[in-house]
């Protein structure tokens, strides 16, 4: 079969972005241009390192001028299991780096590695050793963990490690290699903070001597390996936690002016991860700007920052107007691996931009590969063979109706349009886009509409893929459309019963109780009196729902069985912003509790654990528990068809209602699956351990 290939439409490249493709010299190495994929988690790692290494040579493929690892964990007695990252232990973790540095040398990248210490922010879960800190505390984890004080024949230890790591970095194929001091996570950012550090000896008190460390091990490491290698450190000039912490206008400042030329490359941002990785829901594209712009004043040496940056004109403003030398990125990495190139093609309209959801977050908080909403082959390169811009050319001239135009019709229309289907999409409404429609006029979701945006415009471009708005298909239709294939993509309602984790059965009502369902809000049906939200979903539709309710001037009560409002958004680091929004509009939010009974005028609560009750006033009851499939058109054609008919297929949320993400990439499986013959065989490639000697 041949290849089906989406960037079969290069033009010209805009002389406007001539200069996102300088190269830039890191030291002893130079990169080909300023795109820059900085260190990010992929819950890939150690575990699955084919799956990393191909994922990370695709981006040098789709032009990204760097590559980076994750946080690569250097020592046994300071590991992250059963979090998933690098793992440079010793000898016998080369060959999943050479694999790594292979992959992005193929394709012109330049690799590199972020060595990590974590100390304070790892329990050590598998090896079981104490861990160390530059002052006795508990660890970061909840374990019942503490770590000891550091000594000075530590201190020298931990700097051989960060040497030795070094070197074999150097010896896998690195072409650039980090001294991590970021993110609030490992101990060269724990010696730096006046919270964790209280030492009374020269590595602790004044900034000078909490930065010794970190001026040690980056002129340890320049020594091992600076003759080939760049040294670039990335650190957090800003940890938004005013005087307790790092500051762009104090010490964060002032640890840039202490250390300003040692290192090759200045990878900035602004700490935790919390704060580095803000969701569109709480910040715009170039959030961080205002604080790492004054990194450029103080050194020399190139500076490279975030921002969830997908605007090429952005871009250019940051690089002319001299704030950074380097466009970084993770997240705009992960949804288009192939940002560059649309660039440097002149194919701009082409970008997949970032939704700044942070579901590929949630990987390495559940400790599976990365994925993404945007991007459905992240994560799936080596282990299925999907490459983001490559799909097989169709197996047979055969059509294909596709019904529902949310994110799984829309991406399967467009995935079997560049295969090369005669498609056709028919949607009910006016518009596509489905839920994404739906949601993204609620509070702070807007950017998730590029998840339409994306696919609507690239089907405007396929003559082979005819979408069919406010065609509201009955199974009659759609048998006497005569397609070849049928693909039922009609989604899922939210249910008003309240059954979900909590209730096993509807939750009691008396008549005319006012129950009104997440759909008929988002459909613009007014709410009466004091508002009671159910939250038993625990992603973000609860949360979202108080604010946009809350905001319209209804007093709002949000009532969860779990301990804290949006729970499972932890995994996508919202969960303190959205507690702390809610709870600065006056949202009342009552945790660890159900609800037993809806009146008329008031709901019954119940505690989680003694089951006592208590009333609250109630004029519209919104219960967020789940959803149920919009299936019926799947079985009425299921009734009619007949052997001869078309085969017939549903998947998305009419399938199993899930995640956006999910939904695209079921999409995207369908499309790439017609034609090829179902088996019971394991529908991807798997890294099986490896079994040691006996
Ligand atoms: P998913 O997330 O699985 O893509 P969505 O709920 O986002 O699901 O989208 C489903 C889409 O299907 C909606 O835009 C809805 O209007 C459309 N739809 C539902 N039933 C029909 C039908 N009978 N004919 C055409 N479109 C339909
Ligand atoms: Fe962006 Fe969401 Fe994809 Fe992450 S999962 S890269 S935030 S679109």
């Amino acid at each position: 079969m041949t290849k089906q290939d989406s960037s079969i439409r290069p033009g010209a490249r805009d002389p406007r972005y001539d200069v996102l493709f300088e190269p830039v010299k890191i030291g002893p190495v130079t990169a080909r241009n300023r795109f820059y994929q900085v260190p990010h988690c992929n819950g890939m790692g150690h575990q699955y390192p084919s799956s990393m290494a191909e994922m990370r040579g695709v981006k040098a493929e789709g032009g990204w001028g760097v590559v980076c690892t994750e946080q690569v964990e250097i020592h046994h007695s300071s590991e992250l299991s059963p979090v998933i990252e690098g793992r440079l232990w010793d000898d016998a973790d080369l060959p999943t780096f050479q694999r790594m540095t292979d992959k992005i040398h193929e394709h012109g990248g330049l690799a590199g590695i972020e060595p990590c210490y974590d100390g304070l922010a790892t329990p050590n879960r598998y090896s079981r050793e104490i861990p160390m800190a530059p002052s006795a505390r508990p660890v970061a984890y909840m374990d019942p963990v503490q770590a000891r004080v550091m000594d000075k024949t530590d201190i020298r230890n931990v700097r051989r490690w960060y040497v030795n790591a070094a070197k074999r970095a150097k010896q896998a194929g690195f072409d650039i290699i980090y001294v991590y001091a970021g993110h609030d996570l490992n101990a060269l950012s724990h010696f730096l903070s006046r919270r964790w550090n209280t030492r009374g000896d020269e590595y602790g008190g004044s900034l000078e001597n909490r930065v010794r460390l970190l001026r040690e091990v980056l002129i340890d490491t320049k020594e091992a390996v600076g003759d080939t290698c760049g040294i670039a450190i990335r650190f957090g000039v800003e940890e938004l936690q005013g005087k307790d912490g790092l500051t762009s206008d104090g010490e964060g400042r002032d640890v840039v002016e202490m250390l300003a030329d040692i290192p090759d490359l200045w990878d900035v941002n602004v700490s935790d991860w919390d704060n580095d990785s803000m969701t569109s829901r709480f910040a715009d594209e170039g959030f961080q700007d205002s604080h790492v712009a004054f990194v450029k004043k103080v050194t020399n040496k190139p500076v490279v920052g975030v921002g969830r940056y997908t605007s090429p004109d952005n871009m250019v403003r940051l690089i002319k107007s001299g704030q950074l030398d380097l466009i970084g990125a993770a997240r705009p990495s992960i949804a288009d691996p192939f940002l560059p190139k649309k660039i440097e093609e002149g194919r701009i309209e082409d970008i997949r931009e970032c939704i700044g959801c942070n579901i590929c977050v949630t990987a390495d908080f559940t400790m599976t590969p990365l994925r993404c909403t945007q991007n459905p082959t992240m994560g799936e390169e080596w282990r299925k063979g999907w490459h983001p811009e490559r799909i097989d050319a169709k197996h047979a001239d055969e059509s294909v109706l596709i019904v529902g135009a949310g994110p799984a019709g829309l991406e399967a229309a467009r995935a079997l349009g560049q295969r090369g289907y005669d498609v056709t999409l028919a949607e009910a409404t006016g518009a596509v886009g489905g839920r994404v429609a739906r949601e993204g006029a609620l509070p702070g979701l807007a950017a998730w509409r590029r998840v339409a945006d994306y696919r609507s415009y690239q089907i405007s471009q396929m003559p082979n893929v005819e979408t069919y708005l406010e065609s509201n298909l009955t199974a009659d239709q759609v048998l006497e459309f005569g397609a070849d294939h049928v693909v039922i993509a009609t989604g899922a309602t939210w249910c008003d019963s309240g059954v979900g984790r909590e209730n096993f059965a509807p939750i009691p009502r008396d008549k005319g109780a006012p129950v009104m369902t997440v759909d008929g809000i988002m459909a613009g049906e007014e709410t009466k009196g004091p508002v009671v939200i159910f939250d038993d979903d625990h992603f973000y539709m609860g949360g979202v729902l108080a604010e946009l309710i809350r905001g319209k001037g209804h007093y709002v009560t949000l009532v969860t069985p779990a301990a804290d409002v949006s729970h499972w958004t932890h995994n996508t680091l919202e969960q303190t912003r959205i507690q702390k929004r809610l709870m600065e509009m006056d949202v009342k939010i009552v945790p660890l509790h159900n609800v037993s009974h809806i009146g008329t005028d008031s709901v019954t609560l119940e505690c989680g654990y003694t089951e006592r009750e208590h009333d609250i006033p109630c004029g519209t009851f919104i219960p967020v528990t789940m959803r149920q499939t919009v299936d019926g058109l799947f079985h009425g054609v299921q009734k009619l068809i007949t052997d001869t008919g078309p085969s017939l297929t549903r998947i998305g949320d009419c399938f199993g209602p899930g995640t956006i993400a999910a939904a695209v990439y079921a999409g995207h499986r369908y499309a790439r699956e017609l034609g090829t013959e179902p088996t019971d065989a394991t529908p991807f490639r798997r890294e099986l351990p490896q079994l040691a000697p006996r």
